[in-house]
């Protein structure tokens, strides 16, 4: 029997994670099959993901109160990934279940890392505006990832009009991304979509640009770290030195980590810290969800470092 996650109150939510949650069968394979090929998997792990979900999961792991909102179909996936949020101390209050699949990928990794993937999304059609109520909300922060964009438009100018700082994690520019950038407080996108925006592979040239329209813009840029701009300030951050073995879900534990931070009130180069040691961290293991940190590693971590 599962037991019931402890209720969090709608006042007390620190972050609510809006977007995409979905469903990853992990194999270790000796290598990628050829057509007609059979071959046997070493390990298999299996775990619920999403930029969003795994945000949400992030900041419940680092203390704060996390709720996601978002899609899950009444299919077996989408019920096992229910369950993980609620035993996650996740909120689940704001979840829309459905007869429409859950996301699911099927991933096949090689010993050198490499990766091929299978993604099935069906077709259900984005959440409309009103399929969640969120008139009893009031978290401190809101991270938007940019899936169900009409859910996180009216969302986001609400928050606006009520001064909630909004995130936006823009891993890949498309409708919804494109919607919200200019939208939100904390542009934090990655170098993809910095340079699929600027159409050039130059992030220093994409910040600059981007934070003429936004009052805070960081591009996060893996094991490069990030740059920043924030009004008339700007700056880098290395990334931490660790052992990476799988950088699957380094982003998502940033964009969590980074809105927990934001949340609790940390300083600028704090907060920046702080999501840089979980996305560092997340690295450490195999698979997203099994890499994010808790706080207790992230301050450990932290007290660690030199820089
Ligand atoms: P995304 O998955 O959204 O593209 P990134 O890969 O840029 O995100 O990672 C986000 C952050 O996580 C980086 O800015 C960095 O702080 C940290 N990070 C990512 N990869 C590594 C790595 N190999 N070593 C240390 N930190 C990393």
């Amino acid at each position: 029997m599962n037991t019931p996650s402890p209720k969090i109150e709608s006042q007390n939510i620190h972050v609510l994670c809006v977007g995409h949650a979905s469903y990853d069968l992990i194999f270790s394979v000796p290598h990628h099959p050829e057509a007609d090929e059979k071959i046997f998997a070493e390990s298999l792990m299996s775990c619920g993901g999403g930029p969003a979900a795994n945000a949400a999961v992030t900041v419940a792991r680092l203390g704060y109160n996390a709720a996601f909102a978002g899609y899950l179909g009444n299919d077996p996936y989408g019920q096992i990934h229910f369950e993980e949020l609620q035993r996650e101390n996740v909120s689940t209050d704001l979840i829309v279940r459905g007869a429409s699949p859950t996301p699911l990928s099927a991933i096949l990794i090689k010993p050198d890392g490499k990766r091929a993937l299978v993604n099935y999304k069906g077709a259900r059609a984005p959440l409309p505006a009103d399929s969640i109520d969120f008139s009893d909300v009031t978290p401190k922060v809101i991270l938007f990832d940019g899936h169900e964009p009409a859910l996180s438009e009216p969302l986001c100018a609400w928050a606006k009009s009520r001064n909630i700082p909004t995130v936006l994690d823009a891993g890949s520019l498309h409708k919804g991304t494109d919607a919200l950038m200019f939208s939100v407080d904390f542009l934090v996108c990655s170098e993809k979509f910095a340079r699929q925006w600027l159409d050039d592979d130059d992030p220093a040239q994409a910040l600059n640009r981007l934070a003429e329209r936004s009052p805070t813009v960081v591009i996060t840029l893996g094991e490069n770290g990030l740059i920043w701009k924030k009004g008339v300030e700007s700056g880098n951050l290395p990334a931490f030195p660790v052992k990476a073995v799988d950088t699957t879900g380094a982003g998502d534990a940033f964009h969590g980590a980074f809105a927990a931070a934001l949340a609790s009130g940390q300083n600028w180069q704090d907060i920046l810290r702080y999501a840089s040691a979980a996305g560092a961290l997340c690295c450490t293991k195999e698979g997203a969800r099994p890499g994010i940190p808790d706080r207790e590693t992230v301050e450990l971590f932290l007290k660690n470092q030199k820089q």
